[in-house]
């Protein structure tokens, strides 16, 4: 049987972050990725938005892993000319109960160790951004872009410059977890004998950790899907910076984003599905768009929204509950030595990778 050090199960950001951080620590590392290329999954259909950390639990891992991946996340992409842009974002309000909310997003902010948000009034706002419409405005200056793609390929390039290794077309279908080793086995019956094992298959974790045998099953979450859907602007994007609105209560609202390539988009939107796959945008949502957008925007035109695409959150919590936080189990948690299991790694997942590695690398070196 053939052996490594430390095998990481999937090849999305969080996955190769992961890996080039056991990669640069001294360990032998191999990512095994079902997919021909990298980053096919949930890593390439989302928004690109380096997220600043404003609206998590104080204390949580979303908002100690967002705020500390941001910065890794800035300095990494300036270091390695990965294309990225400290763009800045309003979240506007746009009626005077709503800009009753901004300080309370300004204090929660700040718990998190966000302290640059600064509100400004409308005419404020609109001085920077002359097309948009609101009442009041908070402005969060480190909130930016960046191009995923190019981060997971220089992520893959330390990897492997370092002596890691990427198995493309590997899927990995079930695991014996005994003492001193964990026995990968792949679809075609291939058997790995691993020291560590972190599985980092996104969507599929939770159905994968249901077979690692000599896993105990409660330690594993149920696995919700909920889609994003995208809608892209035809035509030339109408303001620079991130406009988001208010949140309400279940979601964030519809809100604008642009790419380094300066298309603009709106959403995504919260869709509860059933099957991780079903990927397929339906125009009819797009409907709902118009009005929520004019609120900030008023000269959005007919027929300007496009059907773009989407992206599915692996979620751990069922519509109504409260939203979960990312949860990173290493060998204190369920018992398994050389195990670490990502689970419900949804947005800020992307700004975080970098901050999640970390985070791995310290939990496989307590165990
Ligand atoms: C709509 C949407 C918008 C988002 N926007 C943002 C944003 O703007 N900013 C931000 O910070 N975050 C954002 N996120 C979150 C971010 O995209 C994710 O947190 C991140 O991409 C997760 O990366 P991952 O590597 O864990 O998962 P994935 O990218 O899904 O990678 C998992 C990989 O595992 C592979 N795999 C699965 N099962 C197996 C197996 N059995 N064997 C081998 N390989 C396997 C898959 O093929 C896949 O390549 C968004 C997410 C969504 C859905």
């Amino acid at each position: 049987m053939d052996e490594i050090d430390c095998a990481v199960i999937g090849g999305g950001v969080v996955g190769l972050a992961v890996a080039r951080e056991l990669a640069l620590a001294g360990r032998e590392v191999l990512v095994l990725e079902t997919e021909g290329a990298i980053g096919t999954g949930t890593s390439s259909r989302n928004s690109e938005v380096i997220h600043a950390g404003i609206y998590y639990p104080q204390g949580s891992l979303k908002a100690k892993l967002c705020v500390e991946g941001k910065e890794l996340l800035y300095a990494y992409a300036a270091e390695r000319g990965v294309p990225h842009r400290r763009c800045g974002k309003f979240i506007v309000a746009t009626s005077p109960e709503q800009a009753g909310q901004l300080e309370a997003i300004r204090v929660k902010a700040a718990a998190n160790g966000v302290d640059d948000l600064v509100q400004i009034t409308a005419q404020q706002a609109i001085a920077m951004e002359p097309q948009l419409h609101c009442v009041a405005a908070l402005h969060s200056p480190s909130t930016g872009i960046v191009d995923s793609h190019a981060l997971m390929l220089s992520l893959l390039g330390d990897l492997e410059n370092a002596g890691g290794m990427l198995a493309l077309k590997s899927p990995i279908t079930r695991a014996e977890c005994g003492d001193g080793a964990i026995v990968l086995v792949a679809e075609d019956g291939t058997a790995l004998r691993c020291r560590s094992v972190i599985n980092a298959a996104g969507l599929g974790a939770p159905a994968l950790a249901s077979r690692f045998e000599g896993l105990a099953p409660e330690t594993i979450p149920k696995a919700y899907f909920a889609k994003g859907n995208y809608f892209t602007l035809s035509g030339k994007a109408p303001f620079g910076r991130l406009i988001y609105p208010v949140p309400e209560p279940g979601g964030l609202g519809v809100h604008l984003t642009v790419d380094l390539g300066g298309q603009a988009k709106f959403g995504p939107d919260v869709q509860w599905v059933a099957s991780a796959d079903d990927l397929v945008v339906d125009p009819a949502r797009g409907d709902g768009f118009y009005a929520e957008v004019r609120k900030y925007w008023p000269a959005l035109p007919d027929g300007a929204l496009i059907p773009g695409y989407a992206g599915m959150r692996p979620k751990i919590s069922g519509p109504g509950e409260p939203a979960a936080d990312f949860v990173i189990d290493g060998p204190e948690s369920h018992g398994v030595p050389g195990l670490v299991n990502l689970f419900g790694i949804e947005s800020p997942g992307l700004t975080s990778s970098l901050a999640i590695g970390r985070h791995v690398a310290r939990l496989l070196a307590q165990a």
